[in-house]
């Protein structure tokens, strides 16, 4: 039920329980009053009465008495009440009566001593009885009085009293539910409207503002609150964002930590190991050749000797830029450690591996000098080993062991040169490469690179 049914029926039904109470106050006093009149108006005629018979009475001319009776009775629009008129002598003998039966019987018309008339009342009549005087007591009239037409009347005011009140408060009931829903259910209901889209998510909802009551305070208020909580929601969104952005770069800062070499820029030899590790499970799986590539530079303590540290470490980022514009995009050169490095090459057979691996060496040994002014002349190389995945049972420790010990022959051998490790003698190589056989590629070059 709504609010404003509620009330208003509330309030009705006090008003129902105050009017019926005020009413019964109000239509009893109106009956007393009425009564009042009632008895007053007929004490008086009876009193008329009693003088207007009295000389026919003194007279004994009882035939006029009755005549005076007959004339009231005739008269009924103005006297309504009247149900029988009785005059009696002193010993009580009825010498006039309304109704002729009563004529000449005795009747007791009781008068309290020392009073000159008597009343007495029924729920249905009133009756009247007095002396009739001239200079003595000549009998008395007996009088009664019918209340119907009063108490008819009572009846017909209460019915329209209750009618009235009945009418005021269905009047008042529905007034008050339409003042009280457009002054308050309405726009309660407005506000919770405004707040369930809130709930919804809906934070740009405002509450109607109208009027400086309560409601009109709350809606106000309301929609401070929505503002407030707004601005809150907006103002963490854009933290959230910021932040978020914050972490990505603080991720992928993290991710290049964990996989490039921070001082050539190449990868490092965590994510050589890993990357070659898939490499040689897709080759093992789809049958595919696949190489690998060790280079060391020469002689590099006599660099780090001869010009310092600092040099050092560039004549690395040097060589390690000139291993990466000589390989191609699918090849990955990582730092091996020190002044060692590594190259990871998908899809070549040992023969494209080793002349990859010949076209790096020419590059270093012309290519990175130039790069490093403090070299002077002092022309930097590097001696490779390389070793070709062949067997099905090969890890990557096999090849990178058999590119080792290739790579240290090439050291041996006179240094800036490319070895191509001798596996194919052992087993029969996978892979239907022409280039697979080769040899190694060797290099009549000055052995200790300057
Ligand atoms: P070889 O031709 O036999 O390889 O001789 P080498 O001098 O290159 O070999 P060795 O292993 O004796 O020396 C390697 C040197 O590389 C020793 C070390 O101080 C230097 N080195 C390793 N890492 C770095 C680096 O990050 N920066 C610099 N400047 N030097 C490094
Ligand atoms: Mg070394
Ligand atoms: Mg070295």
């Amino acid at each position: 039920m709504q609010i404003s049914t509620k009330v208003a029926f509330a309030i009705s039904l006090i008003m129902l329980g105050a009017g019926t109470v005020g009413g019964a106050v109000a239509l009893q006093q109106g009956e007393q009053s009425r009564l009042e009149d009632f008895k007053t108006a007929h004490d008086d005629s009876v009193e008329l009465l009693a003088v207007s018979v009295a000389p026919a009475v003194a007279e004994e001319r009882f035939e006029r008495v009755q005549a005076v009776l007959d004339n009231v009775h005739n008269f009924k629009e103005r006297f309504p009440d009247v149900v029988d008129i009785e005059i009696v002598r002193p010993d009580g003998r009825v010498i006039a009566s309304l109704d002729p039966v009563r004529y000449n019987t005795v009747i007791d018309v009781p008068i309290p001593q020392g009073q000159s008339f008597a009343v007495a009342e029924t729920k249905e009549t009133y009756t009247v009885s007095r002396y009739i005087k001239l200079k003595h007591s000549l009998g008395k009239i007996r009088a009664t009085f019918s209340k119907e037409h009063l108490n008819a009347r009572t009846e017909v005011l209460m019915k329209q009293a209750l009618m009235l009140l009945l009418f005021s408060i269905s009047a008042a009931g529905v007034a008050l539910h339409l003042v009280h829903r457009r002054l308050v259910a309405k726009r309660l209901s407005r506000l919770a409207k405004a707040a369930g889209e809130i709930e919804k998510g809906n934070l740009a909802i405002e509450a109607r503002e109208e009027g400086s009551d309560e409601i009109g305070e709350l809606a106000h208020s309301f929609n401070t609150m929505a503002k407030a909580v707004r601005h809150y929601t907006e103002d963490l969104e854009s933290i959230i964002a910021e932040r978020t952005e914050e972490l990505q770069a603080a991720n992928k800062r993290l991710e290049q930590l964990a996989t490039t070499d921070q001082l050539t820029d190449v990868w490092n030899r965590r994510y050589f190991d890993e990357s070659a590790r898939r490499a040689l499970e897709v080759a093992r799986r789809n049958e595919r050749p696949l190489s690998v590539v060790l280079v060391d530079t020469d002689k590099f303590k006599s660099v780090n000797d001869t010009f310092g540290h600092p040099v050092g470490d560039e004549v690395l980022k040097a060589v390690a830029a000139v291993l990466k514009e000589n390989a191609r995009k699918s090849d990955l050169v990582a730092r091996f450690g020190g002044e060692e490095f590594a190259i990871l090459m998908p899809e070549s057979g040992i023969g494209l591996a080793a002349q990859a691996a010949e076209r790096m060496r020419e590059a270093l040994e012309s290519d990175v000098r130039p790069r490093v002014d403090a070299l002077g002349d002092r022309v930097i190389t590097a001696s490779f080993g390389v070793a070709a995945f062949e067997n099905a049972s090969d890890r990557l420790e096999d090849l990178l062991s058999a590119a080792d010990v290739a790579m240290y022959e090439s050291k041996e051998s006179g240094r800036n040169r490319v070895t191509v490790a001798n596996r194919h003698e052992v087993e029969d190589p996978p892979s239907a490469s022409s280039l697979s056989g080769e040899i190694a590629l060797e290099k009549g070059m000055a052995a200790d690179g300057g």
